[in-house]
């Protein structure tokens, strides 16, 4: 299924045509709508439906565009934070993305900018800690008024309630980023075409030392939360790359290297995968621990991202779930575990 949006002029099939292509080219795809050069990005909305967002970009060339997205994993979690914060971006309100750490919210939030405003383009990053003053806040918020720039407010629940009500003065009045602020620190400032405000925060209930969101601000932001199990296997799944996940059930992280079979095999337990379709699966039998000379390990190997995520090449998408989860995994290696004194 996808989101069938009022720019484009041509029938469903069209459309659905156009999604496959833009698939193919790796999730973006430089385009012309409505008269305007844009990158059509694949993002996927969170009942899991595809849907194409033109982004009006001055990135003009491939080169220039695989420069910028070339390296992303596209994985369904980094489709849907982007499809979130580009949708608030369209709609000028302020996007605020909770997640466990490390699961790319910076990333989705720097690709968004890079995409937008060009990769030379610079954004005001304001980092926050429990101590940020009332004048760094300021600082940072005239800075995205005066140079129609993009702010991003890093561990905003790092703030005390009392620093984080400073940001209700972004809050206009049509539930939007402030069209105008007339403030005594401030002074008065309009926003430009491209003034944008971005925040994260992760779980203060899970992670120590956070705060909760200032509700004066909770009804100020869109509010997307990424569930906290989705992090952790997300998380997981991108740490395991191109390492044992045998070794890496254990608590152990071994790099695998090609065999002289042309396997990826564990320097540590011999478990060995081999490629399948657009994945890789593990060998029910071990290797012999003979590792090709000068070998480079899996994880250089461009074309695969983790066997817990098997999937070939980056941006492409990632249906093709070898695993969904650690059990998964582990119910899979104890399988095949149990057959290696009769196939060796
Ligand atoms: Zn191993």
């Amino acid at each position: 299924m996808a989101v069938f949006p009022a720019w484009f002029r041509g029938t469903y099939e069209e459309f659905l045509e156009l999604v496959s292509r833009v698939r193919d080219a790796g999730g973006f795809l430089p385009a012309k709508v409505e008269e305007k050069n844009v990158i059509l990005f694949l993002g996927l909305m969170s009942d899991e439906e595809d849907a194409i967002f033109p982004i009006e970009s001055p990135i003009q060339s491939i080169e220039e565009l695989k420069a910028v997205v070339g390296d992303i994993c596209f994985t369904p979690l980094f489709r849907k934070m982007l499809s979130f914060i580009i949708e608030c971006y369209l709609l000028r309100q302020m996007p605020l993305l909770q997640g466990m750490p490390r699961i790319g919210k910076t990333y989705a939030y720097q690709t968004f900018k890079n995409l937008v405003y060009g990769p030379q383009a610079s954004y005001i990053y304001l980092d926050c800690s429990s101590t940020t003053s009332e004048a760094e806040i300021f600082d940072a918020i005239r800075s995205a008024y005066t140079a129609n720039a993009f702010l991003l407010v890093h561990h905003f629940d790092n703030l005390p309630h009392a620093t984080q009500a400073i940001f209700r003065v972004l809050g206009g009045h049509r539930g939007d980023l402030a069209e105008e602020i007339h403030e005594v620190h401030l002074g008065q400032l309009r926003r430009g075409p491209k003034t944008f405000v971005g925040f994260e925060v992760t779980y203060p209930e899970v992670i120590k030392g956070k705060n909760t969101i200032e509700p004066g601000m909770a009804r100020r932001v869109v509010w997307n939360a990424v569930p906290i199990e989705e992090s952790y296997k997300m998380e997981r799944g991108v740490y395991t790359v191109g390492q044992c996940p045998e070794c890496w059930l254990n608590g152990e992280w071994i790099d695998l290297y090609p065999n002289t079979d042309d396997f990826f095999e564990c320097s540590n337990c011999g478990l060995q995968l081999q490629k399948y379709s657009d994945g890789y699966i593990v060998l029910p039998f071990r290797g012999k621990g003979k590792i090709k000379p000068y070998s480079l390990p899996a994880k250089t190997f461009m074309d695969w991202l983790s066997p817990l995520y098997g999937v070939k090449g980056s941006g492409i998408d990632a249906k093709f779930y070898l695993f969904n989860n650690e059990q998964e995994l582990y119910a899979y290696v104890q399988g095949f575990k149990r057959d290696d004194s009769t196939s060796s």
